[in-house]
């Protein structure tokens, strides 16, 4: 985000009662100040929602075949940002350290708002992160990432005990995986799970009234995703 001086002031709570159905999200969007600057969205105003999505898939072919553009990776980037950030797309990823969200879509500074937690759980922190990433910042898409041989999906399905607040991640993706409880040792199993996590996150934010409103308007698409740890490709099973 930008300097805390530079951003808008707002509660949650008033997000939604403002997003429940009196302002248009456009509206609202002003009224929050925009991407918190004087300065207009510049071509990221210009993208549909299917070209973003189309932007990122574009990407992460590039990293796979080895093809990198590396753009907006160097100093160069940073005099076009300092302003304010528009992303062109919102992230949601498991936090693990093998799912680097810039370099597996071949993307760099103020290309992408990122929220990452251990099994991409879409908690009230997470979502009201994504909700200033789409509303407030003009994200055009919204992907949900789930990954290969994720730690915390496996620990939920070996209803592991775990110390500490790691409970709350596990708690967060039981409800998703309730079919797949003790099935830790198939790797089919897993993957399968994992996906099934992925929907469900997709679901809970589709309850956010504000992300909800933003599609309703077609001004935002959000869609799941897998990604392979043995390929780096990331690929979609939601759309
Ligand atoms: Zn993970």
């Amino acid at each position: 985000m930008n300097h805390p001086s530079a951003q808008p002031h707002f509660s949650r709570r008033s997000l939604i009662q403002y997003g429940g159905g009196f302002l248009g999200t456009s509206l609202l969007a002003t009224v929050l100040g925009s991407n918190g600057t004087n300065q207009p969205a510049t071509a990221q105003s210009d993208l549909t929602p299917e070209q973003a999505l189309a932007q990122l898939m574009a990407g992460n072919q590039r990293f796979v075949q080895n093809k990198q553009k590396n753009p907006n990776q160097t100093t160069i980037r940073l005099p076009e940002v300092v302003e304010g950030q528009t992303p062109f797309a919102a992230v949601l990823s498991c936090a693990d350290s093998r799912i680097p969200i810039e370099i597996l879509f071949d993307r760099g500074i103020g290309d992408i708002f990122v929220v990452r937690d251990a099994g991409n759980v879409a908690t009230e922190s997470a979502i009201a992160s994504l909700e200033f990433g789409t509303l407030v910042l003009g994200a055009k898409v919204l992907m949900v990432i789930g990954h290969q041989d994720c730690g915390a999906v496996i620990s939920t399905m070996k209803q592991a005990e775990v110390p500490g607040s790691i409970g709350v991640i596990l708690d967060n993706i039981k409800p998703a995986i309730d079919n797949y409880l003790g099935e830790e040792n198939d790797i089919e199993a897993i993957k399968q799970a994992t996906q099934a996590n992925v929907l469900y996150q997709v679901d809970q934010l589709n309850q956010s009234p504000i992300i909800a409103q933003l599609q309703a308007e077609n001004k935002l698409k959000i869609v799941g995703a897998y990604a392979s740890l043995d390929t780096g490709e990331i690929r979609l099973i939601k759309t």
